[in-house]
């Protein structure tokens, strides 16, 4: 749900989450709001009740809109409006969401939609992080494309996906590939040694300390645990 549909799939339209849409392991439908406006204009905003600066999605709009798109979406897809003010975006919620029927997703634009379309239509907030957009697509695509990796058939290699950043409570390891130097830096002689162990231990040694020293946040998460313990 966007007054913008003429942004999707965009960035989505390329690469894996492109591929995968043109396998049909995901579809996308936009709902333009501009066509439940009402008027002459087509309006979808009017200024906020007891005053202030901007403008905010009409719940006489918004509403009908959503009931519309409800319909083309699966009965059972979360319902969620993209907002600063939401449950933050985390891959936990990535692979809940993956594992799910499907999602409604509004983008809102302006101040932001009226309350009573939140509160009446259910809507779950998620934010994809603590800075402001100036409308939910963005909000949308990010969410989406952490989404759509996870499905089943998007990355090759789904242990790939085992070891990236968050998915162990961690941070990923560095990674190199060829050559072997570069402008005087090598890669680390553990990765060339062959010796799998090592580098398995290196790996997680590597994603604990980058953890350690930039997100001890997730360190106090993990309680103390880690893989090397
Ligand atoms: N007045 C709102 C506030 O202070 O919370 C911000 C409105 S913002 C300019 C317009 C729209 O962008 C929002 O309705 C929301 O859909 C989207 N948006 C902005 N920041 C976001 C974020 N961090 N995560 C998800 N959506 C966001």
């Amino acid at each position: 749900m966007t007054l913008f549909p003429e942004m999707f799939p965009g960035p989505l339209g390329h690469s894996l989450a492109g591929q995968a849409l043109v396998a049909g392991i995901w579809s996308l439908e936009t709902t333009p709001l501009r066509a439940f406006g009402l008027g002459r204009h087509n309006a979808v905003d009017d200024t906020p009740a007891g005053g202030g600066a901007g403008m905010v999605i009409r719940a006489d709009v918004l509403g009908p809109a959503i009931d519309a798109a409800a319909t083309k979406t699966n009965p059972e897809a979360r319902h969620i409006y993209l907002s600063p003010r939401g449950r933050p975006l985390t891959q936990a919620l990535a692979h809940e969401l993956a594992d799910g029927p499907g999602v409604l997703l509004v983008a809102g634009r302006f101040e932001g939609i009226d309350q009573r379309v939140i509160d009446g239509r259910q809507l779950e907030e998620i934010s994809i992080g603590d800075y402001v957009l100036s409308g939910g697509e963005l909000g949308a695509m990010v969410l989406l494309d952490a989404v759509v990796r996870l499905l089943p058939g998007v990355v090759g290699a789904q242990e790939s996906l085992a070891h990236e950043s968050f998915e162990t409570g961690l941070l990923e390891h560095p990674q190199y590939t060829r050559p072997r130097t570069w402008e005087g830096r090598d890669i680390p002689d553990v990765l060339l040694s062959g010796d799998h162990a090592k580098m398995a231990k290196w790996r997680e040694d590597e994603a604990l300390a980058l953890t350690t020293a930039r997100r001890p946040d997730l360190i106090n998460k993990l309680g103390g645990k880690t893989k090397t313990e």
